[in-house]
């Protein structure tokens, strides 16, 4: 998706409040009635109404007039005010090339005001869903109705606290640095999605070393359930690093084996083809000869030793907790239809909270837009340089 920023330095401290007042109505508002935005942003003189216009303009709002009159966010109007805010905190001060898609996210680089560079990954979560049931229904008759802000705000909190969990046990993962909304702030990886690696000058030793994390991880209790040549990054010394976490479960999920099954049998698979490495030889010195083969050289789930309770205590302490992991479970396993899922009201008011826990775009600071530029691509060679030096320091 196209992140036009340049928008972003036009944008006045007028329009991100109606923007946050549109977030705020879409709490229980599929469509948020035009009158609620104006009397959450309370702008003076029917300021709103141009404002909206403005928004409409820029694609930041989505107007539909079938019902009733009203607004939504675009995904676009949520990037923008996460942007604003990590802008505004700090964490960055431009916005530079994209540098992956995916089914649901969308990475760009970001440089902070020293010039480093990050990665942005803006999650996307119910992207499809939200498409699908958008003419159906206007307002959220049960409230904890799954909206795509919620899940991709869910996605981004559950790899934020995963990167930083996992950091902190030593994994070679980027440094997770901040998360607002839908977005997550992250070290830049040096190097390259192994799939884009054609020659590896030791391909066993990486092979070992790509396997041994899927061990690791599962004796730390976790299964990454998406660990193939996409997610796995390999820079120029053939260090490894994972990303891509929103999809992690716990040793103890029923389906622990299966995935754990899959995510080594990717490995095998890929580095079988592209380097030919051949895993019978290594089970000839496997001492058992009725085995087959390949199963006697694999990475065994339940001889593992693993420890339980990683997920529970580490992660709920960094924000994501058992609740949110629930409902991001449900979501996946009832795919995406939306309609299917419905809660009680209670709850209902957790999850829509939580959104507007975040949305301290409402506290516009006094920065002006325009300090938002352009990443200006020439010293990027060079951030990137750093950043990777001081990764393997
Ligand atoms: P998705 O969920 O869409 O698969 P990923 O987190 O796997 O998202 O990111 C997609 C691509 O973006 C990756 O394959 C990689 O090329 C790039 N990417 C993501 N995060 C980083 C990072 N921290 N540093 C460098 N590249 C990254
Ligand atoms: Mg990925």
């Amino acid at each position: 998706m196209k992140l036009d920023v340049d928008v972003l330095r036009y944008l006045s401290k007028e329009d991100f409040r109606v923007l946050t007042a549109v977030e705020m109505g879409m709490r229980n508002h599929e469509i948020v009635p035009s009158e609620l935005v104006d009397r959450i942003a309370s702008l003076k003189h029917g300021g709103t109404y141009k404002v909206l216009k403005n928004l409409l303009k820029h694609k930041l709002v989505h107007h539909d007039s079938s019902k009733y009159d009203g607004f939504r966010l675009t995904y676009l109007g949520y990037d923008f005010l996460a942007i604003k805010t990590m802008v505004n905190r700090g964490v960055f001060a431009s916005v530079g090339r994209q540098i992956g898609v995916g089914k649901e996210s969308d990475i760009f680089e970001v440089a902070s005001e020293d010039g480093t560079i990050l990665a942005m990954k803006l999650h996307r979560l119910g992207r499809v869903s939200f498409r699908a049931v958008k003419s159906k229904r206007d307002y959220l008759k049960h409230r904890r109705s799954y909206n795509w802000l919620y899940l991709s705000r869910l996605a981004a909190l559950k790899e934020f606290s995963f990167m930083k969990a996992l950091e902190e046990h030593g994994f070679p993962v980027p440094n997770a640095l901040d998360c607002n909304r839908h977005c997550v702030i992250m070290s830049l990886v040096p190097g390259y999605p192994l799939v884009q690696v054609k020659e590896l000058q030791n391909p066993e030793m990486v092979f070992e070393r790509i396997i041994g994390l899927v061990v690791c991880l599962a004796e730390h209790g976790l299964i990454h359930c998406d660990f193939n040549e996409f997610n796995i990054m390999i820079d120029d010394d053939e260090n490894v690093a994972m990303i891509d976490f929103p999809q992690m479960v716990s040793v103890s999920h029923r389906n622990a084996q299966m995935y754990f099954d899959r995510d080594v049998e990717c490995i095998y698979k890929f580095f079988g083809k592209r380097f030919n490495l051949s895993f019978e030889e290594q089970a000839d010195h496997s001492d058992s000869a009725e085995e087959d083969a390949e199963d006697s050289s694999r990475p065994c789930f339940s001889s593992i030793n693993k420890t339980a309770g990683f997920l529970d205590k580490e992660l709920a302490a960094s924000g994501f907790t058992r609740k949110d992991q629930a409902d991001m479970d449900k979501f996946i396993e009832e795919g995406s239809d939306e309609d299917a899922v419905s809660g009680d009201e209670e709850d209902a008011s957790d999850s829509t909270e939580a959104i507007v826990r975040d949305t301290d775009a409402l506290h516009l600071s006094e920065q002006q837009p325009e300090q938002i530029q352009e990443g200006d691509g020439a010293d990027k060679d060079e951030t990137r340089q750093r950043v990777a030096a001081s990764r393997h320091e």
